[in-house]
């Protein structure tokens, strides 16, 4: 009976330390495994750019990113070599942005490009630049087996009625229609797109 209780005690008290861990974890603003910084502070200093740069009267892009198949890099070499993948692109994207800009990690394999004092033809710029050197990174599996992997991208600029979910929003749509129209592309989100996008917000 006494190793029974002192098993549910360590179990209980393992268990608080997990929650406690979990909640620091969402309390960093830095993502441990990319470096880049995690979701919510990447909308905090998307927000921050925009409203310097409607303040400033500069342009702000926005930049959705979604590695290709990503799935299928897991499937075939494991999550550790997906991992060490992550890394690797976010190293890459890091190395060809400004100083003011923010690498974000939006999710599993999803990052977010806060460009101040960039337009729709920069942001596009930038990310095809990221999507070339991604597509050109020569990886390896586990037993040296080579591996290839690329991005899709939306790019979207902020305009002056844009809140950072509107115009995250339409990035993603624009990312959707790089995966319909074949993946490892870029495509900006045009009026048409803005314009549909906001009639299915509002309804
Ligand atoms: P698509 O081209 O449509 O984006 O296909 P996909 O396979 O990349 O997309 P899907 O959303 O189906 O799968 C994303 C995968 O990313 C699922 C999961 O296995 C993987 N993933 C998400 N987060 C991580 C992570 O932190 N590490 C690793 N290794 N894999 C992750
Ligand atoms: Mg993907
Ligand atoms: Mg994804």
């Amino acid at each position: 009976a006494f190793l029974a209780v002192l098993a549910a005690g360590c179990v209980f008290v393992l268990a608080h330390f997990e929650r406690m861990a979990s909640q620091m974890r969402k309390l960093a603003s830095v993502d441990g495994l990319t470096g880049a910084m995690n979701h919510s502070t990447t909308v905090s200093l998307l927000a921050h750019a925009m409203e310097r740069g409607r303040r400033e009267g500069q342009p702000v892009g926005f930049v959705m990113l979604d590695l290709d198949h990503f799935k299928r890099v897991n499937d075939r070499h494991g999550h550790a070599v997906g991992d060490q993948v992550l890394k690797a692109v976010a190293a890459c994207a890091r190395a060809r942005l400004r100083g003011s800009d923010v690498l974000g990690r939006l999710g599993g394999e999803e990052f977010g490009l806060v460009l101040p004092a960039t337009g729709e033809a920069g942001a596009r710029h930038l990310a095809e630049q990221v999507r070339l050197a991604v597509e050109g990174l020569e990886l390896h599996g586990d037993g040296g087996q080579p591996l290839r992997v690329t991005l899709s991208a939306g790019v979207a600029e902020a305009a002056r009625s844009d809140t950072p979910e509107t115009l995250m929003h339409l990035a993603d749509k624009a990312l959707y229609q790089a995966k319909q129209k074949g993946r490892n592309r870029v495509v900006v989100a045009d009026d048409w797109l803005r314009n549909s996008t906001l009639q299915s917000v509002v309804g």
